[in-house]
């Protein structure tokens, strides 16, 4: 019998009308012979609801708090769909990360998987029952609850099919697939009905929070065949598959606009060996991801430093870093958080040359300043002002031929 594992988003979700719907989906696989184990968000919101509560106390709560606190969205909507199948007749249970157990290490707010036990999951299949397992959380080794980040439902998903050795890991969300851009940003998206686990994770990497980044990273590692939906309907969808799988091959493959960034800059450092790593270190022991880095031509022996963060990170960045400022005699820290990071993405940037410049003219021809670059080989990045990022997306879209001129979005 095949093995699917089935993974709802939060606005698959969002009532009890969207629950009934869903289960009715969820029994449809279970009817027409699959074997079912299902994972799921929170209800649409309560995340974020939940983080206000916290945030009305504290801008820095503790975040095995904060862990505990979030991870009971996905344990309210667990229980609900089990009890929903349950009303329609199926036998089901739901479990949290920590009655698998999906065990973490610890970084609160961010954890990483680092074992999955499935024979609590492997029995009630056995037994013919529908698992829910509440996405996004886990526990660590003193028996913390943990999360794994924004969006990652998706992770515990890919990471519980790759554990079971599913036939197949389904992503039900509010789109029907993945496009070159957001679709609710670039109403001229086009739809992808491949692409490669690469150009996946350099998109997710960059803010398509279609796809958590992590959960592309193992289903690549694991091989683990992904496919993204609507949970709305519709025939369209979006298989992940191995780069030798995707047929059409255009230059870029999609533009990013990634909106939780910000930076801190430090003025007037004295411009010497070991500053950048004074600065950054307490950084990298917080687990606090460091992305863009600039240091200014020095004068007098002395540079400006700025580099971003995430926006999430921001406050405990800056009490790190104010440390150090002080540590090192720099005249003044600032930071801001009303800039974002638009990217264009695709394994042909590598093999050609003016990719960089097509995006910054198209860029300079809407009169968008750009404050900072970075290239990889697979991605051009610029941070600009927050208010244009939906404007330079468009633009860039439009710039490498990405615009799908007949069918435009309603
Ligand atoms: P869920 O709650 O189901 O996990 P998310 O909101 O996390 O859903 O992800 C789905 C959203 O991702 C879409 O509604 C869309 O706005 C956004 N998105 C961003 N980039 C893309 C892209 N390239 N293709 C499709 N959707 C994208
Ligand atoms: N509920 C969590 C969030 O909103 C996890 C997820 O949806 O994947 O980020
Ligand atoms: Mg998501």
């Amino acid at each position: 019998m095949p093995l699917i594992v089935q993974k709802y988003g939060g606005s698959s979700v969002a009532s009890i009308d969207h629950i009934r719907r869903v289960a009715m989906g969820i029994a449809t696989s279970k009817i027409m012979g699959n074997s079912v184990a299902v994972v799921v968000s929170a209800m649409g919101g309560e995340t974020d609801r939940l983080l206000n509560l916290a945030a009305e106390i504290s801008h820095n709560p503790p975040g095995r708090e904060q862990d505990a606190l979030v991870a009971t969205g996905e344990q309210v909507c667990s229980a609900l769909m089990a009890i929903t199948l349950e009303s329609l007749g199926h036998r089901s249970k739901s479990f949290m990360g920590l009655q698998l157990p999906l065990i973490t290490d610890n970084v609160h707010t961010k954890a990483r998987i680092t074992d999955l036990h499935t024979e609590t999951i492997k029995s009630a299949l056995d037994e013919g029952m529908i698992p829910i397992v509440a996405g996004f959380q886990g526990v660590n080794e003193d028996g913390s609850i943990t999360t794994l980040g924004r969006g990652g439902s998706d992770t515990t998903a890919v990471a519980l099919a790759a554990a079971l050795k599913a036939d197949c890991c389904e992503i039900y969300t509010d789109v029907d697939g993945v496009y070159t851009a957001d679709p609710g940003i670039c109403p001229r998206a086009r739809h992808l009905k491949r692409i490669s686990y690469q150009e996946m994770l350099e998109l997710a990497g960059l803010g398509a929070k279609i796809l958590h980044s992590r959960s592309v990273e193992l289903a690549q590692k694991y091989q683990v065949p992904l496919v993204v939906k609507s949970s709305f309907g519709g025939n369209k969808q979006t298989w992940i598959v191995n780069e030798e799988e995707v047929m059409e091959n255009s230059i870029i493959k999609g533009v990013t606009l990634e909106k939780n960034v910000s930076k801190i800059s430090l003025i007037r450092v004295p411009d010497r060996p070991g500053i950048a790593y004074k600065i950054l270190a307490p950084l990298a022991d917080a687990a606090i991801n460091v992305d863009m880095i600039i240091q200014n031509a020095s004068i007098d022996g002395f540079a400006d430093f700025t580099f971003t963060v995430p926006t999430t990170d921001l406050e405990k960045a800056k009490e790190l870093v104010e440390r150090e400022a002080n540590d090192i005699n720099a005249s003044e820290m600032l930071a801001s958080n009303n800039i974002v990071k638009v990217s264009a993405v695709g394994i042909g940037i590598k093999t050609n040359p003016g990719v960089a410049a097509k995006m910054f003219h198209s860029l300079s021809a809407e009169n968008i300043n750009i404050e900072m670059i970075s290239t990889s080989e697979y991605r051009i990045s610029c941070v600009i002002e927050e208010k244009y990022g939906e404007l330079a997306v468009r633009a860039i879209h439009k710039a490498f031929g990405l615009d799908n001129v007949k069918e435009e979005r309603k």
